[in-house]
Formats: structure tokens, C-alpha cells, sequence
């Protein structure tokens, strides 16, 4: 497998589809390759055995090619579902053609590395895989792989230089306004305002500080305890009433 190759497919789909901010919206990159997008169960609806079909082939999704239709078990949790259609799209950039474990690999390595290119968890600052999982939209397995991965690329990088591909990559995700390299934009969920590689969902201005807990009740220590009136209640409760 050759992963330059695969990384270069990646960054041709950002270009095509005019990637801009993580995480990736996965629906939208397979509609510009012209194609249709269904559930297992949708299918199951239009015709049983398309679905039988469809689940013997993959619990996860199935891609047909040639009438540009791919389906999806939605009962999957998100991030697993994310991946599989990246999997898929996989298969259709690389243009594969019947299955060998060769092709499965470079699936699964390109819906790895377009979910969560390395250079983009590197400009994310994230520090465990947890945060890769929540900022790229991925299951906690696949977040783990890219962050191991994305440590051997830094090592790399540190020790070479970017290669002409880390450049490009670079230059894709490159704001000349914030004249930085731009992993996440998106609006404070309140006011509207344009967010740029920011972990949270709302501006400054619109930060919801942080509940703050009120203690109104505390048990008494136990020597204010009246130590009589226990044991009557101890004896009663224990020997009825005495
Ligand atoms: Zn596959
Ligand atoms: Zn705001």
C-alpha cells in the first residue's frame, strides 16, 4: 500500500469538494460524486432483497458503483458510520475494482486519513485520542490509530521538513485572513459569529460561565448528634416500642 498515493487522493476530494473545516460533512462529499445515499432501512422498504444483499456483503455499508448507490446501516453509532462511508468513497476515488484485502487496506487507510488528516490534529492541538475523536467526528478506536499515526508523522516532519505533499496539504487548509492553517470553522451557537479553530461552540462573548454548586444542606457532625434520642429511635426501629 502506498500511503502517499492515498494521502494525495484525499487532499484531490478537499480540493474537489472544497474542504475547508473539520469535521468533514460525510453526506455531502458522496453527493459530489454523484452519489445516492440510502439507509439499510430505507432499503429494506423498497425491496427485501437488495437489503438481504446489501447486509450479507456488509453489516456496515455497501457501495454499487455502477448505478451510484450507496447504502448505509444507520443503527451504527456515528463515528463507525462516518468511517464506513469514507470507506466506500475510498473504493470509488482510488477506482477499485473487485475486492482483494490490498483494497480493503487502502479504504480504510484513505477514510482514516481524510476524517482526520494528521497535519489537521497536529494545528488542532490535540493531546489524546479522546479529543481527536470528538474534533474530527470519529469512533474512539479510529481516533486512537490517527493519533498514534499522527505522532509518527510530527516525528517525521521534525526530521525532515515537510514532504511536497505535507505542503499541499498545508496550502489547502491555508486562511490568508488568519493567516494560519484553518482546521475548524463554524458559528457561536448563540450570536451567530464566525469561529475559527475554536473547541468550543460559542465566541467570548457568548461563554456560559460555569454553574456554580451550592452546598445548602450539611450533615450535622456527628457529635451534635443528641446521642439519647438515637438510641430511643435505634430501640424503637429495633425493638419496637420500648
Ligand atoms: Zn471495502
Ligand atoms: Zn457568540
Amino acid at each position: 500500500m502506498d500511503i502517499t498515493e492515498i494521502i494525495k487522493a484525499t487532499i484531490k476530494v478537499y480540493k474537489e469538494c472544497h474542504v475547508t473545516s473539520f469535521p468533514i460533512d460525510c453526506m455531502a462529499l458522496l453527493e459530489h460524486y454523484g452519489y445516492r445515499i440510502f439507509t439499510y432501512d430505507e432499503l429494506w422498504k423498497k425491496n427485501q432483497k437488495l437489503y438481504d444483499i446489501c447486509l450479507a456483503c456488509s453489516e456496515d455499508a455497501f457501495r454499487d458503483g455502477i448505478n451510484k448507490i450507496i447504502a448505509y446501516n444507520s443503527h451504527n453509532p456515528n463515528g463507525r458510520i462516518r468511517f464506513s462511508l469514507m470507506h466506500e468513497l475510498g473504493h470509488h476515488i482510488m477506482g477499485h475494482v473487485g475486492e482483494s484485502d490490498l483494497n480493503e487496506q487502502e479504504a480504510n487507510a484513505f477514510a482514516s486519513h481524510i476524517l482526520a488528516p494528521r497535519m489537521a490534529i497536529y494545528y488542532s492541538k490535540c493531546k489524546d485520542p479522546e479529543s481527536v475523536s470528538k474534533v474530527f467526528e470519529i469512533s474512539n478506536d479510529a481516533a486512537t490509530i490517527a493519533f498514534d499515526d499522527y505522532h509518527r508523522w510530527h516525528k517525521h516532519v521534525i526530521k525532515y521538513k515537510m514532504t511536497y505533499l505535507d505542503k499541499f496539504m498545508y496550502a489547502q487548509f491555508y486562511d490568508a485572513d488568519q493567516d494560519a492553517f484553518v482546521w475548524s470553522i463554524k458559528e457561536c451557537d448563540f450570536c451567530g459569529a464566525t469561529l475559527y479553530n475554536s473547541h468550543s461552540d460559542h465566541c467570548a462573548h457568548c461563554m456560559v460561565p460555569e454553574p456554580v454548586v451550592h452546598y445548602h444542606y450539611h450533615d450535622p457532625p456527628l457529635h451534635n448528634i443528641d446521642m439519647g434520642l438515637f438510641r430511643h429511635l435505634e430501640n424503637k426501629w429495633l425493638y419496637g416500642d420500648c
